[in-house]
């Protein structure tokens, strides 16, 4: 692609978002009035790793919940991280909270515009400070998400794999961003990317860059991928102790893995032997298995169940079984709890 033709290859992309924009209930319309940058905040830090289709129904939830961020930032960290169960990567919940009452408390309820600005925020890194900005603020900001890293690594045919290659993408991205409607055009790069731009089968022959595109003809080829390695493998037990209807849930540490959620009672995931927290009838209730970022977990399930409360070392809340839907579970011990109750 030539340099005079890209911003032919901009506006053709801008035309086409203007005709066929995703509805998203963080959005306004193109070229509408801009977005409440809460709402952009929000679903951008929900759509770290993230599908769209899961975010949708917590962006609803947290939003009527806490319509403004100063709601947020008055939350009860409890009360967010339950909401936030089911999303995975619970540090996003932790920053989301920190962020809120930073702006809050120290910025006056304002976002800054500037992707600087952003950045000295908590869990706010550079891909979602030049969403916001962009998105937000109507500043000129070169916003490079996954779909947008597949669309341009395809449109220009880069052949160094990723991630390796993120500078050139970034720079070619660069290369297209207009300065007026960056935000727009970073939204119209996204929805090409989700909708036509797809990882397999791409609709080329929808694509409004089609005869711009270096890539088309081997599209599924981009972009290039260094080989992965496989994830380490790591065991452990999880404790199903029920009681009357009831079972026993503990708060994980702040910090660390799963910080600050309720979960069943765990060993530190350092093998599948680790002895039970207390001797009594254990029955093996099977196993379950769960990938987090960097390793996978197969927790072996213990379940025990007593005529009434046992003595603990740590602290336990008694949750009853029929509402454990409501405890903010996240997804593992979720998982374990379903093996359990059909145990
Ligand atoms: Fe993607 Fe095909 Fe469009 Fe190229 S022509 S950008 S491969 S959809």
């Amino acid at each position: 692609m030539r340099v005079e033709t890209m911003p032919l290859v901009t506006n053709k992309i801008l035309a086409h978002y203007d005709a066929n924009a995703r509805i998203l209930p963080w959005r306004s319309p193109p070229g509408g009035t801009r977005p409440d940058p809460y709402h952009v905040w929000l679903s951008e830090v929900m759509l770290q790793q993230t599908t769209v289709a899961a975010v949708k129904a917590y962006f609803a939830t947290f939003t009527q919940r806490w319509p403004t961020c100063a709601d947020l930032a008055h939350a009860e960290d409890a009360d967010v991280m339950a909401a936030w169960a089911g999303l995975g990567y619970y540090a996003r919940a932790r920053n989301l909270l920190a962020c809120a009452r930073q702006v809050t408390q120290g910025l006056d309820g304002q976002f800054p515009e500037t992707e600087d600005g952003l950045r000295a925020l908590p869990g706010i890194g550079p891909y979602t400070a030049a969403a916001i900005s962009a998105i937000a603020f109507g500043r000129r900001a070169v916003v490079v998400d996954g779909n947008v890293e597949r669309v341009i690594a395809r449109l220009f045919a880069v052949k160094t794999a990723l991630p390796a290659a993120k500078p050139e993408i970034y720079g070619w991205m660069d290369s297209l961003t207009p300065q007026d409607r960056a935000g727009d055009f970073a939204q119209a790069m996204m929805d090409l990317g989700a909708t036509i731009c797809t990882p397999k089968r791409p609709l080329c022959h929808l694509c409004p860059v089609a005869e711009d595109c270096w890539g088309r003809s081997e599209a599924e080829a981009y972009p290039v991928k260094a080989a992965k390695l496989p994830k380490p493998e790591r065991l452990g037990r999880v404790w199903w102790i029920e009681v009357e209807g009831h079972v026993a849930l503990i708060r994980r540490p702040a910090k660390g893995l799963l910080g600050g959620m309720r979960a069943l009672p765990s060993c530190d995931w350092a093998g599948d032997d680790a002895p039970p927290p207390f001797a009594g009838d254990w029955q093996p209730l099977g196993a379950v298995t769960h990938v987090f970022t960097h390793f996978r977990l197969t927790l072996q399930i213990l379940a025990l169940r007593l005529p009434k409360q046992p003595t603990f070392v740590f602290d336990v809340e008694w949750w009853p079984i029929d509402r454990l839907h409501e405890a903010g579970l996240p997804t593992l011990f979720t998982k374990a709890a379903m093996v359990a109750c059909q145990g």
